[in-house]
């Protein structure tokens, strides 16, 4: 059993300047994710093509993983298969192994956070450089990403300068964004030359072709795999998509719901191995088979992952990613989370106010506010909703559905708006009231201090 959203968000929001700056931050993200998609004209129609290939490739989902692997396998690629996370740190041990790895250089992959790899290998006595600057720096400074997109969002330039500082040896007190990127591009730089192995996440798999689709705006999936000889590729069963004509779609959609910018800086394609290397793709499901089969909410495997529901959901913004206390947060992890293990996370799916706006942002159209509110049902129903919101709700349920009780309610309401209000603000048990009240207003006019000041021929 987690803490709960509601306590770490507490945590979170205690430091005011940080939650509001946190907020602000994102909705920049979100603001030009908005320009972004007005720029092209069928915004609309790209996101309904996105869900139509989605909602089909579930339908077959098992066909068009086969015939990925066996295109895959033809152009020289070895394809695995794991069942859970134990399984996928395994197979990946194994393969790292079997090599003689000491260092690998991985970028991004929610997938390999999910399982745990990094400490599953470093037990092992394999190094792991998340190569990914955000990344990089969480793990230097030994915490999770806090988003999937910007994992390090919640951390100040300044507090980055220090840690550098701390692990990099760069000068005290550096805090420009440019200077901090030099230092971290020169340290990885080391890394890359030294890997023996680079590790990528999977954004696409393309059954037709059996190649595989890696997006970064840094080039480090590159860097990371063109140096050494081995490449290992880590995806969830449902990144397969079934046809290269399809790619266009999802690419257009998910630079511009991720960071507003019309396409990744690099999207690159992977047809095989190197010359002379080895190519190892490793397919995990778990769980997902099981999420699928839940006709309820497998819409939520459609997810590209583009952190835009996040960016636009007033409780992420200011709760922070840590609040959820899984890999992905946000309305899409709330929904991940709860149906991984539903008493363990049964406080997320409450974590929205229901609004909507995850819905109208997502670009694959997934019903999140919908499921989100499916999925509080479904804990009620199992009894894991804690005794107080179950009353709570079942009060709310009883006064909406009877037109004399809503009534009445709406009366006490109205009075209790009329009283409580002073009590509440001015009460001498009120710190918020006391903080914010306003100072006392002058005894004089303005136009009395204007006289009294500047004389009364001038006023
Ligand atoms: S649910 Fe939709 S908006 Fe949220 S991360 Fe996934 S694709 Fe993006």
């Amino acid at each position: 059993m987690t803490a709960g959203h509601p306590a770490n968000a507490a945590r979170f929001t205690a430091d005011e300047p940080r939650a509001h700056w946190h907020d602000q931050a994102l909705w920049f993200v979100r603001e030009k994710r908005d320009r972004a998609a007005a720029l092209v004209p069928d915004w609309e129609a790209l996101r309904d093509a996105a869900a139509r290939i989605r909602a089909h490739t579930q339908g077959r989902l098992a066909d068009y993983l086969e015939e990925f692997e066996r295109n895959a396998v033809a152009r020289g690629a070895k394809v695995h298969w794991a069942r859970d996370a134990a399984e996928h740190n395994a197979v990946v041990h194994g393969i790292l192994s079997a090599h003689g790895v000491r260092r690998l250089a991985k970028s991004k992959s929610m997938l390999t956070e999910e399982c745990g790899l990094n400490p599953y290998l470093e037990a092992r006595g394999i190094e792991v450089v998340d190569t990914d600057l955000g990344e990089r720096i969480v793990q230097l400074a030994g915490e999770p990403p806090s988003h999937i997109i910007f994992p390090a969002i919640h951390h100040k330039r300044e507090e980055i300068g220090a840690l550098f500082h701390e692990k990099l040896g760069t000068p005290a007190g550096l805090a420009d964004p440019k200077a901090l990127t030099e230092a971290a591009r020169g340290h990885l730089r080391e890394k890359f030359l030294s890997a023996d192995a680079g590790l990528t996440g999977v954004n696409f798999a393309v059954a037709e072709t059996g190649g595989i689709v890696v997006c970064t705006n840094e080039g480090n999936a590159d860097m990371g795999t063109h140096l050494p000889r081995l490449h290992v590729a880590c995806m969830g069963v449902e990144k397969v998509i079934p046809r290269l004509e399809h790619l266009g779609v999802f690419l257009r959609l998910l630079a511009r719901s991720a960071t507003g910018q019309p396409v990744t800086s690099y999207t690159s394609h992977f047809h095989g191995p190197i010359a002379g290397g080895e190519l190892h793709v490793v397919i995990v499901d778990a769980g997902r088979s099981r999420i699928l089969a839940d006709a309820a909410f497998r819409r939520s495997l459609a997810c590209i992952r583009c952190g835009a529901c996040l960016n636009t959901c007033p409780v992420f913004r200011r709760s922070g990613g840590y609040s959820y206390e899984y890999v992905v947060p946000g309305p899409i992890g709330s929904l991940l989370a709860s149906a991984r293990d539903p008493r363990a996370h049964a406080s997320l799916p409450f974590a929205s106010t229901l609004c909507g706006s995850c819905d109208d942002v997502c670009p694959v159209k997934i019903d999140l506010h919908d499921q989100l509110l499916a999925r509080r049902r479904d804990l009620a129903v199992r009894r894991i909703v804690p005794l107080g919101k179950r009353l709570a709700m079942r009060i709310a349920g009883l006064v909406l559905s009877h037109r004399a009780a809503y009534e009445a309610a709406g009366r006490i309401t109205r009075f209790l708006l009329r009283i409580l209000p002073r009590a509440l603000l001015y009460g001498p048990w009120n710190g918020w009231g006391r903080r914010r009240e306003l100072p006392e207003a002058p005894r004089e006019s303005f136009r009395d201090v204007w006289r009294r000041t500047r004389g009364a021929g001038r006023g």
